[in-house]
């Protein structure tokens, strides 16, 4: 192996280290179909069976709106009424130097609720969830399943940019996790997708990192959910595609089944 290569699968593994899934690298081959000898091989483990789903995983059960409850969110009764309460909203600093509030969008009766982290320049400027580079990534994600976005409930898990794009933070995330929760209640989906850690470890309440939480199918209030990478994370590690294309098509499987 030359040093280069070597050098190669050191990063691999490391990046393995850090979640992302086995890569495979075109295998050398001799006219004579062998594999030559230093062949730059990392093998791809097999891939699952089509139908094959993952072990279940984590279930996070919130208590839900009972029927005498009296918060004004607990009794809104459309998506609207909580973009309302959310464009009102003070219960955090991220309202301090929000342009607008970012509730999210999409059909009420969508089968996928698209979950990501919060705002970020574009959506703060415009009001609407993932519509700048990492927007347009998960429109194609999406497409790649034959799911038109206009037909998935895509949303954060803050409403609120924060400053200069950082992560939200503990009581920032606690502030607005309600108002997700009820959208996720109006909308009722069949399958929920986390999309990065915070997305994740929010709706899961846990402090897991995002590659364990991969590859199995958690439950939140009964919802089957599914983790995988951040399209932010996706434009900077490219390397996370696959491992993020084999999360989609499970949650692709959940949803025809
Ligand atoms: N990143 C997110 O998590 N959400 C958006 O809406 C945009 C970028």
């Amino acid at each position: 192996m030359t040093e280069k290569r070597a050098l190669a699968v050191e990063y691999l593994k490391q990046q393995r280290l850090l979640g992302g899934d086995s890569v495979i690298i075109e295998t050398a081959r001799r006219p004579d179909g062998q594999t030559a000898a230093d062949a730059p091989v990392i093998e791809a483990e097999p891939a699952a069976a089509a139908d094959d789903l993952p072990h279940a995983g984590m279930t996070f059960d919130p208590p839900s709106a009972d029927l005498f409850a009296t918060s004004p969110l607990q009794r809104t009764s459309s998506l609207a009424d909580v973009a309302q309460l959310i464009a009102a909203c003070r219960d955090c600093k991220l309202c301090e130097a929000r342009t607008n509030t970012v509730p999210g969008e999409g059909p009420t009766n969508a089968r996928l609720v698209v979950v990501g982290e919060g705002p970020g320049r574009t959506e703060d400027e415009t009001g609407r969830p993932f519509v700048g580079k990492a927007g347009e990534l998960l429109t194609k994600i999406l497409a790649a399943i034959e799911l038109p976005r206009e037909q998935v409930y895509i949303c954060n898990i803050v409403k609120c940019r924060p400053p200069e794009n950082r992560l939200p933070q503990y009581d920032e995330i606690a502030a607005c996790l309600p108002f997700l929760y009820r959208q996720i209640e109006l909308v009722n989906p069949k399958v929920i997708l986390a999309m990065g850690g915070t997305a994740a470890q929010s709706l899961l309440n846990t402090k897991q990192s995002l590659g364990s939480l991969r590859n199995l199918v958690h439950r939140f209030r009964g919802i089957p959910l599914i983790v995988t990478y951040h399209p932010a994370a996706l434009l900077r590690n490219p390397n996370w595609k696959r491992p993020t294309w084999d999360d989609v098509r499970i949650a692709a499987r959940l949803l025809a089944a």
